[in-house]
């Protein structure tokens, strides 16, 4: 069993949102659907969480683990899209 398994929406007690997202909320939408955000580990190995929609950082904290091993090499690689 995964130890990510049991952990749904209905276990989070506090939401974290974009600020200007809410303002900007569409009435037919609620900031779940209208949320768009991505989070991961930056490259001081903090938890960070950013608005993609405003380009905008939420969030970041320091965590007493990471959840997989953060010694490899953190150069940012180019990417590319189309
Ligand atoms: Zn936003």
């Amino acid at each position: 069993m995964s130890y990510l398994e049991g952990y749904t929406t209905s276990m989070i007690s506090s939401f974290a949102h974009c600020s200007f997202c809410l303002k900007e909320l569409p009435n037919h939408l609620t900031p779940q659907e209208y949320s768009w955000i991505e989070c991961g580990i930056n490259y001081d190995k903090k938890f960070q969480v950013n608005c993609i929609r405003h380009d905008k950082v939420l969030m970041v904290f320091e965590m007493k683990s990471l959840p997989f091993d953060q010694t490899c090499n953190h150069e940012r690689e180019e990417e590319e899209y189309e």
